[in-house]
């Protein structure tokens, strides 16, 4: 093992320490912790235990290793060079994380609380999942290090991601169908809540995006700031300078601030775009809470939640069904608040049309996820000169979206 210890290591103790929460768990306005009473030891524990880690290098010792040997980190930092030129305008880099083992920026955190779990003496962990990504992260996880795994999924979502079902499955997890509501990751998330409030002992909830009661959002952001740390020395060998914008899609948020963290000490110079799902359009349905929604809490915390006018949750929808969830993370919630960040949003169609773009361009096929990005960069980049660098977070690969895929276009 001595050789591995001399691989990279990452610790979030490298970064920024001035945009935390609040001893509340409060970013800005956003944030805190809206839990039945319950849970509150179960969450005081969990920061406790966090902090202890975050101060322990022989923690960020076995992570790094982890993601060095298991997910097959560092991704490339990967400069699209026929896109760039197609589009005649800004040079696009994307951040392979299509590349991490099971094909998406997930499993970095679902590892980081993994390891806080096996800490604690957690013997059952729990876990929501929409895309099914998490869902598939979390049981590979469980995998590998011999826990009992329960992921609760929204029917709609089963049906729409039938072979991350059997992914997981195959895994040893047993996948618990969610049917209330709208049968998507908002219900997901419910359920799991339900489970871990009736079983606070042995289980620990691995939470997928930066959601959630404090300290989730802080914690999901510092295991997925892995992201934004390599691209930053990964820009700077290929350009010996910083990028000039920085593109993510955001659903709960979590791939996006894990790029955009490292960086924030250079916004405003640095222009900061997150995207949402405009589903079948904005005044249609959609899931972009940030664009559309107003201040409310959703599952544990005060966040950007879609609504209507009596404060009950609104059905969020994308093609994607990583996207499709009525909230975004407190931190995102913030950094529009205080204009570090914009938010921009991509239909269904567009993200159908990037997708194929890029396949085009640089045989890579993306998440239907990503693709929302995608066609940010693809419209923007025309509009930017020749020397300006974006630099495009490419959250996951397009496997998992074959079937939603063919059901649109006609192949
Ligand atoms: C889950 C998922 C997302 C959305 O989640 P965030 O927390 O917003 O990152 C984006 N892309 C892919 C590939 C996903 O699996």
């Amino acid at each position: 093992m001595a050789s591995q210890e001399s691989d990279n290591t990452f610790s979030p103790l490298q970064l920024n320490n001035y945009h935390q929460p609040d001893t509340r768990g409060y970013f800005g306005e956003f944030g805190g912790k809206f839990i039945p009473e319950t849970l509150i030891k179960n969450a005081e524990e969990l920061t406790r235990e966090y902090e202890q880690a975050k101060h322990d290098p022989g923690f960020w010792a076995e992570y790094s290793s982890l993601l060095n040997h298991y997910v097959g980190r560092p991704t490339p930092l990967y400069y699209a060079k026929r896109l760039s030129e197609s589009l005649n305008g800004a040079k696009i880099y994307l951040k392979r994380e299509d590349l991490c083992h099971t094909g998406a920026h997930k499993i970095n955190n679902a590892i980081g609380q993994v390891l806080l779990a096996k800490r604690m003496g957690k013997s059952r962990i729990i876990a929501e999942t929409g895309a099914g990504q998490h869902g598939v992260a979390t049981a590979t996880v469980c995998a590998l290090f011999g826990l009992q795994c329960v992921v609760y999924m929204g029917e709609e979502d089963i049906e729409r991601q039938a072979p991350n079902v059997a992914r997981m499955k195959l895994l040893g997890a047993e996948v618990v169908p969610v049917g209330s509501g709208s049968k998507t990751l908002k219900d997901a998330t419910s359920e799991a809540i339900r489970d871990w409030v009736t079983n606070p002992e042995d289980t620990f909830y691995i939470i997928g995006s930066v959601v959630g009661m404090h300290p989730y959002p802080m914690m999901v952001r510092d295991f997925q700031s892995v992201i934004g740390l390599e691209a930053k020395e990964q820009i700077l060998e290929a350009e010996n300078r910083l990028p000039d914008e920085l593109v993510a899609c955001v659903g709960g948020g979590s791939n996006a601030i894990g790029l955009f963290y490292p960086f924030l000490d250079e916004a405003p110079k640095l222009k900061i775009v997150g995207v949402e799902a405009a589903g079948e359009g904005l005044d249609k349905l959609h899931a972009a809470s940030l664009t559309k929604g107003r201040k409310g809490v959703l599952h544990g915390a005060m966040m950007q939640v879609l609504q209507n006018d009596d404060g009950q949750i609104e059905l969020a929808h994308s093609i994607s069904a990583g996207l499709d969830y009525p909230g975004v993370g407190p931190e995102h919630c913030h950094l529009k608040a205080a204009g570090l960040a914009t938010y921009a949003s991509a239909t269904d169609d567009k993200a159908l049309q990037s997708l194929q773009t890029l396949a085009k361009y640089e045989g890579i096929i993306c998440a239907l996820e990503t693709a929302h990005a995608m066609h940010y960069a693809i419209t923007e980049a025309p509009k930017r000169s020749k020397d300006h660098i974006m630099l495009v977070n490419l959250s996951g690969r397009g496997d998992k979206d074959l079937n939603t895929i063919m059901g649109h276009l006609n192949l």
